[in-house]
């Protein structure tokens, strides 16, 4: 479903991909992990297009876009951006939409569909992450947990090809991070194809098919989670890994 090409990019002097590449089939669920700076939350902005890449290419369910430096063409941002969605550390939800209206909006804007199907979908989208009763409220009514569940019901409201989740339970109160994993997990055994930036390792272990070093603005190393975390090949990973135990 995904597949990513050598993908570089530098910020003024500072180079923070250094030749990313990846593929993800469909249904499948890759945790990235990997210290602070590594060049995560750069690599999934990469994938829908936040950041525009130097050079490298981007394959996403038949679309392929090539990045050469100049500029990329309108049709190719929307090809990508159409086919993930995003879920972010902050929530980023609109604070003056309730709930409803927050899912609703992107079908809406972006898609043109009828307001009354629209509507059906977003109620669906948020029974679905458990928050039917919240659906009038606004965001600043709703703990974290719960508005990053919104953040999740907008984000599939958009029908994307994949998740892309940057750290999305690390703003929580610990006590509110385990309803949103659940959510995850859920939408996980459903199929839903996912990239997970985390830093919950226990989560990552149970949720990924793989698991994918980062260090450094490079893949250090990527396997299934039984043998990144009790058997990693690289000194890299294992030095990162002890930090958690
Ligand atoms: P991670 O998510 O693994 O912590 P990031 O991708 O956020 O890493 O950042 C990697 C490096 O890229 C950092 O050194 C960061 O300062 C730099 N960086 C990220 N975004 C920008 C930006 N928009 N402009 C300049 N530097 C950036
Ligand atoms: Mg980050």
């Amino acid at each position: 479903m995904i597949r990513v090409k050598g993908l570089h990019k530098t910020f003024n002097q500072n180079e923070v991909l250094k030749g990313i590449d990846l593929e993800v089939d469909q249904g499948e669920v890759i945790c990235i992990i990997g210290p602070s700076g590594s060049g995560k939350s750069t690599f999934l902005r990469c994938l829908n297009l936040l950041e525009r890449p130097d050079a490298g290419e981007i394959e996403l369910d038949g679309a392929i876009v090539r990045f050469t430096g100049k500029e990329v063409a309108t049709k190719d941002i929307r090809k990508l951006r159409e086919k993930t969605g995003m879920v972010f550390q902050s929530f980023n939800l609109f604070p003056h939409k309730t709930a409803l209206e927050n899912v609703m909006e992107g079908p809406l804007v972006v898609k043109e569909q009828p307001k009354d199907k629209v509507r059906q979908m977003a109620e669906a989208l948020l029974a679905k992450v458990d928050l039917s009763e919240k659906k009038d409220l606004f965001p600043a009514q709703l703990s974290g947990g719960q508005q990053q569940r919104v953040a999740i019901a907008r984000a599939l409201a958009m029908e994307p090809q994949v998740l892309l989740f940057d750290e999305p339970t690390s703003a929580l109160d610990p006590e509110l991070v385990g309803e949103v994993l659940k959510t995850i997990q859920e939408l996980a055994r459903e199929g839903q194809t996912m990239v997970i930036v985390t830093h919950e390792m226990a989560f990552a272990r149970e949720v990924a098919n793989r698991i994918v070093f980062m260090d450094g603005g490079k893949v250090v190393e990527s396997g299934p989670p039984e043998q990144v975390f009790a058997h990693p090949k690289e000194e890299r990973t294992r030095q990162f890994l002890a930090k958690f135990l």
